[in-house]
């Protein structure tokens, strides 16, 4: 595990070292779905802090399991799959980033959920960069809206975008997908940038992700649920 994790590190390095930046500056989120507490576990105990999450009905069981391993202090938990509006109040509960925010109507819903609950969420508004594969995302159209949406709301704050581009067996191909998202963030001033995965995250860290959302990488191909 600490191999694994430390080779990811590296890369992550070299990438970030390449297009000239500094070595450091990209999160590495370890996305643990179908992942058990127990290797959750063996990851923190590696010093990861940050993990992904990609539904909520596998997550709550596993989280509280970690739990009652020992408290994870410091643990920062990432939303980073399609989330329903009936879902927003649980994952207000239990998240400190939510990536995967595809319209404005999620929005009010967790700004409503994040108010009764005294906090301030931050989000990543996901967004559509290819026709092809996923089917969620806000269009690039549906994006100045949200943003000008989330200027008024009190509950969230929007910190930046996220994007699942297609996958390539040639991980340099997914390049232009992540320079669009990179534009559209500078051009709505958003800093953070949520792109990369085990195939493609050197690539994205070239073009200026700030965290990248790794599972394979670290712990492996994954079991289906
Ligand atoms: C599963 C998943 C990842 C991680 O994928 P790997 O290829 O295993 O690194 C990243 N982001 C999202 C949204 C995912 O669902």
């Amino acid at each position: 595990m600490i191999e694994r994790i430390s080779a990811v590190y590296k890369r992550m390095a070299h990438a970030a070292m390449r297009a000239g930046r500094e070595p450091d500056v990209v999160r590495l989120i370890a996305v643990t779905k179908t992942v058990p507490a127990g290797l959750m576990r063996e990851a923190y105990e590696a010093g990861l802090r940050d993990f992904g999450e990609s539904r909520l009905q596998e997550a709550a069981p596993k989280l509280k399991e970690l739990g009652e391993l020992g408290g994870l202090e410091g643990l920062r938990l990432h939303m980073i799959g399609h989330l329903q509006s009936n879902k927003a109040r649980l994952a207000v509960a239990g998240f400190d980033l939510i990536h995967s925010i595809d319209s404005a109507s999620l929005l009010m819903h967790i700004d409503r959920h994040a108010l009764e609950a005294g906090k301030v969420q931050s989000v990543l508004l996901q967004v559509k960069v290819s026709e092809e594969v996923s089917k969620h995302g806000a269009e690039e159209a549906e994006l100045g809206r949200m943003i000008e949406a989330a200027g008024v709301l009190r509950g969230v704050k929007v910190e930046g975008l996220m994007c699942i581009p297609p996958y390539f067996d040639e991980p340099a191909r997914a390049r232009p997908y992540f320079a669009r998202l990179r534009g559209l963030a500078e051009s709505y001033g958003l800093r953070e940038l949520s792109m990369g995965m085990t195939g493609d995250f050197e690539v994205a860290i070239e073009e200026g992700s700030t965290m990248v959302r790794v599972g394979t990488a670290i712990f492996g191909e994954r079991g289906y649920l």
